[in-house]
């Protein structure tokens, strides 16, 4: 392993000249003074005084050169639709959208609320806000109103953008209402909503003065052209909302220079794809996987990106690789359970169409599993690469890095540290390093590379209590990941120290279910766990105490009050933080001191020994789960 060992070396021990040079991957308009200010740990500003704009690097630098070559590929199995739109297009689309935010009163700093289905409209909307330096805030598609408030208050965007629908598995699900609740929950809704109307769902009533028809603002900016607002390199780029240990989601704050260096670094040293290849990332642009690898990093290297809004398997199970064929991608990027749904198909659509552009596949988001690894890589013929990473880096933590080396690969291991991460780890009460093939708590030493949060959204003392407060002998960054490292140095990760569940890839807080159920006025007391699941990873789990027994007092009664909760659930959060089960219970496992016993409920969903019970209050309650799931 001796260029990655090399590369990754260096990166560590010459750091300010390994990120000088790998700074000089995009433009800037006044060249930084320092490479990194780590005056006041543990938080780090990358390339400090250095002023660009990411749409430029994004968009605009690329006119010179690849004007004419398609930048961004909209294919929609949803409404059978395709949109192609060159550099030069995208430049145009993107400006005219500038100059509607202008207009609207969004200057720097302001905030910009994007709630879209996976349209190219999405995609101008996060360009145009940060061309004009503001600050944007994409929440996904598929969260509920209370969630979508709770993110409109502690951003306080002065514009959200939305849609009148989106459409999944060919069923349209309206969007505006949605909007309209929360803004109606929210204690600082925006002062203008502009809507993308579809047409989809022809009931759709809008609000005079405060909605703004998309279309018809374009029809009064047409041809308008803003200049890029030159923004210091830590001036932040966007906030993007995940879930932890509390009920309250984290508004992971990006900043501007060390995001765009980071990403134009790790399109050729990680994922090995020149400019003027074809991209195509799977995932949704409400996640961090979106942001990275559909929009910025394809656009900062000059690639052409694929937008795909669909399922894997509509039309049919062959439709990713028939993108593939048509489009010659070269890179691909997804998540293992997408790749199980399709393994349930027939396996024949793996081999119908010709795939020989398609160098990689790359997975990431949730632990992959073997025999889906080695299902698609022999029937693709691709390189399969796991590579491990979080919101809060925005880039790759641990993968292989082709780009660099073509290094073996183990099968459930997403490999090495990618350059510029100094990874530890530790055990969970010593904080010593833990030895091969022990476990530890995956940590990384600061100052965290460029491209990695900065802090959280107007909260700087969450930050350093959340991510470098777990240990008392350092302060070192926590990604509340197990993990183990074998003596070859392959990291593998063995899922989360902290109240957090992987649903298909999908981050969620048990406590945020936890608090969506509880809003259900029956529910005394309920705790949600997160179990293994064939499919999608893990699912939740819910058991709850009721204040009213009467309502579950047969199996009838018990099926219509489970639905009622999911409903609940499905409202307050979001189809996607569902229990899979509501199981009725009327006393909870925890101990003496009154914790709940999570790990224990999970193991016995699991089928598993629930482990030390010495400090459990009452037997019995841990009785009843068993006899719930049996
Ligand atoms: P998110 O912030 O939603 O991307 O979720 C990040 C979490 O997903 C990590 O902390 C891990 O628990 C998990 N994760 C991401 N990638 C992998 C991977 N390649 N293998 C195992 N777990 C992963």
């Amino acid at each position: 392993m001796g260029a990655y060992q090399d590369f990754y070396e260096q990166s560590l021990s010459h750091r300010d000249a390994f990120w000088t040079r790998e700074a000089a991957r995009i433009d800037w308009v006044k060249p930084f003074r320092q490479v990194c200010d780590f005056s006041n740990p543990p938080f780090a500003k990358w390339f400090v005084g250095g002023e660009t704009n990411l749409c430029y690097n994004a968009v605009d630098r690329h006119l010179a050169t690849r004007a004419e070559q398609n930048a961004l590929t909209w294919i929609s199995s949803e409404v059978e639709l395709t949109r192609a739109f060159t550099y030069r297009d995208l430049f145009n689309e993107v400006n005219r959208f500038a100059a509607i935010l202008k207009s609207l009163g969004v200057g720097k700093g302001d905030r910009v609320l994007i709630y879209m289905p996976m349209i190219p409209e999405a995609v101008f909307a996060m360009l145009a806000t940060v061309r004009i330096g503001a600050i944007h805030s994409v929440v996904f598609g598929g969260f509920a109103a209370a969630s979508l408030a709770a993110r409109i208050d502690d951003a306080e965007p002065k514009v959200l953008i939305t849609a009148d629908a989106g459409s999944r598995g060919g069923k349209i699900i309206p969007l505006k209402p949605l909007t309209d609740e929360s803004i109606a929950l929210a204690k600082h809704p925006p002062k203008h909503v502009v809507i993308v109307n579809r047409g989809l769902d022809r009931d759709m009533k809008t609000l005079p003065g405060r909605d703004m028809d998309y279309l018809a603002l374009c029809r009064r900016h047409e041809g308008e052209i803003v200049p890029c607002e030159w923004v210091e390199s830590s001036h932040p780029s966007y906030i993007l909302y995940t879930s932890g240990t509390t009920g309250k989601p984290k508004g992971v704050q990006r900043d501007t220079g060390g995001y765009a260096v980071a990403l134009a670094a790790s399109m050729p040293n990680i994922f090995d794809t020149k400019p003027g290849e074809t991209y195509f990332c799977t995932s949704d642009i409400g996640w961090v996987v979106g942001h990275s690898y559909i929009i910025y990093a394809p656009l900062i290297n000059g690639s052409t990106t694929i937008m795909y809004d669909g399922l894997p398997i509509r039309p049919d199970a062959g439709i990713w690789w028939k993108i593939v064929q048509d489009y010659k991608v070269s890179t691909m990027f997804s998540s293992p359970t997408a790749i199980r749904v399709l393994k349930k198909q027939d396996p024949a659509w793996l081999k119908k169409f010709d795939v020989s552009s398609l160098r990689y596949l790359f997975l990431a988001g949730e632990p992959l599993d073997q025999p889906t690894s080695d299902w698609i890589e022999k029937g693709l013929g691709v390189k399969v690469i796991d590579n491990y990473w979080q919101t809060e880096s925005g880039w790759p933590i641990l993968s292989a890095q082709p780009g660099i080396e073509a290094t073996p690969r183990k099968l459930g291991s997403p490999s090495f540290a990618s350059y510029g991460y100094k990874m530890k780890l530790k055990h969970e009460e010593t904080g010593k390093p833990v030895g091969a093939n022990e476990k530890g708590v995956l940590c990384i030493e600061a100052p965290l590379p460029p491209g990695c949060m900065s802090t959280i959204w107007r909260d700087d003392a969450r930050f350093v209590k959340t991510y470098f407060s777990s240990f008392k002998d350092e302060q070192v960054y926590t990604t509340f990941d197990w993990a183990t490292r074998d003596s070859d140095g392959y990291y593998f990760i063995m899922g989360r120290t902290d109240d957090v569940i992987n649903v298909a890839g999908h981050r969620l807080g048990t406590r945020e279910i936890e608090e969506a159920i509880q809003a259900h006025a029956n529910i005394a007391e309920v705790a949600v766990v997160g179990v293994a699941d064939a499919l999608k990873g893990q699912v939740p789990m819910a058991f709850a105490v009721v204040k009213d027994a009467s309502k579950v007092a047969t199996p009838e009664l018990q099926a219509a009050h489970e639905k009622e909760i999911m409903a609940t659930v499905d409202k307050e959060l979001g189809a996607i933080g569902r229990p899979a089960r509501v199981h009725f219970v009327t006393l909870l496992p925890k101990t003496r001191s009154g914790k709940l016993l999570r790990r224990s409920i999970q193991a016995l969903c699991e089928k598993r020994d629930p482990g030390d019970l010495t400090t459990i209050e009452d037997p019995a309650a841990l009785e009843q789960v068993r006899a719930a799931v049996a």
